[in-house]
């Protein structure tokens, strides 16, 4: 299974829920800031996080 690199630029994120809502197995909002669970996910929809998120705050990589 693909594994991804997940960041969140908390400079960015405005704590919208976006990537929350798309992607709840590896993200969650604490305040009004996103956080990634795990930075190594095999989870496809931390791109759909990436895409969906209004400030371009998330960033995945394959490894
Ligand atoms: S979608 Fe982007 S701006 Fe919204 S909470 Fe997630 S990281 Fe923050």
């Amino acid at each position: 299974m693909a594994k991804y690199k997940v960041k969140i630029d908390k400079e960015k994120c405005i704590g919208c829920g976006s990537c929350v809502a798309v992607c709840a197995g590896n993200f969650e909002l604490k305040g009004d800031k996103a956080f990634v669970k795990k930075t190594e996910s095999d989870l496809e929809c931390n791109k759909e996080a990436a895409d969906i998120c209004p400030v371009q705050a998330i960033t995945v990589k394959k490894t």
